[in-house]
């Protein structure tokens, strides 16, 4: 069986000409409680394989499950936060299914009665009419159990299909989940993929904020199955969907619903019907490919789960947890907009990039806003993403570069000579401080040095000066740029250009 055929895609434009998409997402966090949902197994990442397991999340008989109640604090936290109801009385359930991930044969979920449900998270995506905010409702948050982690051993893919042998590891079995659902998502037209991204982007910001999670993408404690289908105007009931599985990275969120869009585009024009099915996005090739079929009603013969109590938070500890929420991510970013003076482009900007956290950060080490977020969003942004890591992840700090802002803002260092401690600091050199003793990075500040080589270049070109002389100041910049190349990049240009004048008698007008 080949799981990489080339399918037929539709161009992007004409896709959002001729058909309305619908999103759906399903967003699972894991928590960082520090012990398991039903046990108190260790949840940290990275143990040895099978070392954080009991009779409980093993499924072994007897062992009886209780319920961690640092989860549900979480769970509610989470659900007012989207603006939820939070259920005064709820249930887990039994979802029963054969795999061997999940030692019991069924999971732990809640099913018809999720703790949190009917809230919405506003988003705000740049559009060809300026900033515009999409308001993503949602339909439930419920807790749930994570499962264990199969690997197949000795095939090309590492899926089960030419493996030798297959291994689980159960540690992660039972780490508690919080799995976030969209009701459909209308409306969106070609900013679909955008919206999906913004909407990833926005609640992870929002969990990071209220600190249940690290939230990180790369290690799966953050995932997104991305729901998508296509109708010919909004006015037609929803078309058939596809749910594209654990798409782990924010970029890959935009690209795979871009991609399902453009790939169930010519199968509706070719006359067949789009398969409700899930879906694997790959991507090295940017593409998705069939996983298995998938109908709503699959019968997982849920059930109450007889060995729990049922979850009944008095309506005084609720409103206690709303009231120490931390501030909505929506009035900081108005709050933040305000104090820093930029646009709401500018903001949303920021928010996409991931970089609200760390821009602010570093303001509040002493760096200029504006400076901060060309660091974040710009050259930071740029290469977190050719790495395929989050801004958050690469090995620089809001420390590390509000002090290189700090040294240019001291004149010790210039535009070209702070993207190279930066570099440094990113290549493990160190500190700044110690990338530019390391490097040898200081801005030439001693007039002589700058003195000499302005006399260099000069003499090189007599032609230049004669036209400088002349009164044309437009042709300094050939000599300061003769000297910046002297000095490889180490002089100030202002202060080159400066002496440069009072040399020749020169002046500004
Ligand atoms: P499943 O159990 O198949 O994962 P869920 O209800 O958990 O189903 O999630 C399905 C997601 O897809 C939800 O976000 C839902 O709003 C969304 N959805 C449902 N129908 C459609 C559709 N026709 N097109 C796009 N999204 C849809
Ligand atoms: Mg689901
Ligand atoms: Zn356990």
């Amino acid at each position: 069986m080949s799981t990489h055929v080339a399918e037929t895609v539709v161009d992007y434009d004409d896709v959002v000409a001729r058909f309305d998409p619908v999103l759906g997402l399903e967003v699972h966090v894991e928590l960082g409680t520090v012990t398991k949902m039903f046990c108190g197994c260790p949840t940290e990442f990275g143990a040895a394989p099978n070392t954080q397991v009991c009779p409980v999340c093993l499924g072994l008989p007897g062992a009886l499950p209780a319920v961690n109640a640092v989860a549900v604090e979480s769970a509610i936290r989470i659900g007012l936060a989207l603006h939820c109801s939070i259920a005064e009385w709820c249930r887990f359930a039994r979802k029963n299914y054969f795999y061997p991930d999940m030692p019991k044969n069924f999971q732990t979920s809640q099913y018809d009665e999720p703790i949190a449900f009917d809230g919405y998270l506003d988003v705000e995506v740049e559009t060809d009419e300026g900033m515009r905010t999409f308001r993503i409702e949602i339909e439930r948050a419920h807790m749930e159990e994570d499962t264990g982690k199969t690997s197949h051993q000795g095939g090309a893919t590492g899926r089960i299909h030419g493996a030798d042998y297959s291994l689980v590891d159960y540690n992660r079995a039972g780490i508690p989940l919080i799995e976030i659902v969209t009701k459909p998502v209308p409306d969106t037209g070609k900013y679909a993929p955008e919206v999906a991204r913004a909407y990833v982007t926005a609640l992870r910001e929002l969990l990071r904020g209220l600190g249940v999670s690290d939230v990180k993408m790369e290690q799966g404690s953050l995932r997104c199955d991305a729901n998508v289908s296509l109708r010919l105007t909004s006015s037609d009931p929803l078309g058939t969907r596809t749910e594209t599985k654990n798409v782990n990275s924010l970029r890959s969120v935009e690209r795979a619903v871009r991609y399902e869009m453009t790939r169930q585009a010519a199968v509706l024009d070719s006359g067949a019907r789009v398969v409700q099915e899930t879906r694997h996005w790959h991507e090295d090739t940017g593409v998705t490919t069939s996983g298995r079929e998938k109908s709503d009603a699959e019968d997982y013969r849920y059930f109450p789960e007889p060995d729990l109590v049922p979850i009944a938070p008095s309506r005084e500890w609720v409103e206690e947890l709303r009231a120490a929420l931390p501030e909505n991510p929506a009035v900081r970013q108005t709050r933040l907009k305000g104090a820093w003076g930029i646009s709401d482009f500018e903001m949303a900007s920021v928010v996409n990039a991931g970089a609200l956290d760390l821009v602010e950060d570093t303001v509040a080490l002493g760096s200029d806003q504006g400076a901060a977020r060309k660091w974040w969003t710009g050259e930071l942004a740029r290469i977190a993403n050719e790495q395929g890591v989050e801004l958050q992840d690469l090995p620089i700090t809001a420390t590390d570069v509000a002090r290189v802002e700090a040294l240019v803002g001291a004149g010790a260092l210039n535009d070209k000579l702070a993207r190279q401690v930066i570099e440094g600091v990113l290549a493990g050199e160190g500190t700044p401080d110690e990338v530019v003793a390391s490097r040898g990075l200081a801005v030439v500040s001693d007039d002589g040095p700058l003195l000499a080589a302005i006399d260099d270049a000069l003499a090189a070109a007599p032609d230049v000066a004669e036209k400088i002389r002349g009164g044309k100041v437009a042709a300094a910049g050939a000599i300061v740029g003769a000297v910046m190349k002297a000095t490889r990049g180490q002089a100030d240009a202002a202060r080159v250009r400066a002496l440069l004048l009072e040399r020749l008698d020169v002046t500004e007008d």
